[in-house]
């Protein structure tokens, strides 16, 4: 059973690869069968199977040998993990809020992959998440358990997140945070609720000063160079809803 269960999340990956190519460019999502950016010429489905192909032809086009971008593989290997770990750790869920959970996860990872390529945060996307949230909390709310409360609660994360980003963003007048990471924090806050978006916001920023300092270490980032913050927000909110129990014992709050 489980490894259906990451083949469907690796070819929801390989769905999401797609979008996050072509919604940038303003492309239609479905729109003509896939092809090599460089050469043009259409795949077939052996070059298109999650995973395997890329591995088979080593992250090169079987027809011009141009290099298929990392980030193809590790969306589909994210995406084929996430559901194994969604449907593992909630499988008391029925099966529908299991997919509703499936479908934050892939639209979330969307938002945050194409925000590290191209600073931009899908508004589109943030707009089905928040829809896939309130289909989520309404069934939720029926079973009243783990992190997610009431309604109160729901707002109340809503507004720690809207403050907390809204005001960094304000007072670094969108140098420090894009407007984007502002969206990404409300929603946030609207489905984990506080004191979780607490937790996440924190992670966030945890995850996000980390994975700078690598980058200058490395030499591949001067201290000035952005860093978008998107990712780190989308890390921090799967974070604290997997494991935001156990992180509030930890620290205490
Ligand atoms: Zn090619």
């Amino acid at each position: 059973m489980t490894i259906w269960i990451f083949v469907l999340g690796a070819m929801m990956g390989s769905a999401a690869n797609a979008l996050i190519d072509r919604l940038p460019r303003g492309e239609k999502w479905g729109a003509g069968r896939s092809h090599c950016d460089k050469c043009g010429r259409k795949l077939e489905w052996y070059d298109l199977i999650p995973v395997v192909s890329w591995l088979a032809l080593r992250g090169r086009c079987r027809y011009c040998h141009s290099p298929i971008p990392y980030r193809n593989l590790v969306v589909e290997v994210l995406m084929g993990v996430g559901f194994l770990l969604i449907f593992n750790q909630f499988s008391n869920f029925q099966i529908f809020q299991t997919l509703v959970l499936m479908g934050i996860f892939w639209v979330t990872t969307i938002i945050a992959v194409m925000d590290w390529e191209t600073k931009l945060v899908s508004e589109a996307m943030v707009v089905v998440w928040g829809l896939l949230i309130l289909i989520f909390n309404f069934q939720f709310s029926i079973f009243n358990q783990l992190l997610i409360n009431n309604f109160q609660n729901n707002v109340l994360g809503l507004l720690t997140g809207l403050f907390l980003i809204g005001g960094l963003w304000a007072v670094s007048r969108g140098k420090a945070m894009g407007f984007g990471d502002v969206e990404i924090a409300a929603v946030a806050g609207w489905w984990l609720g506080w004191p979780a978006i607490g937790v996440a916001i924190w992670i966030a920023f945890v995850s996000g000063a980390a994975a700078g300092l690598v980058k200058i270490v490395l030499g591949k980032a001067k201290m000035k160079s952005e860093i978008p913050f998107g990712p780190f927000l989308v890390f921090g909110t799967w974070a604290a809803f997997f494991w935001g129990e156990r992180l509030l014992k930890i620290f205490n709050f």
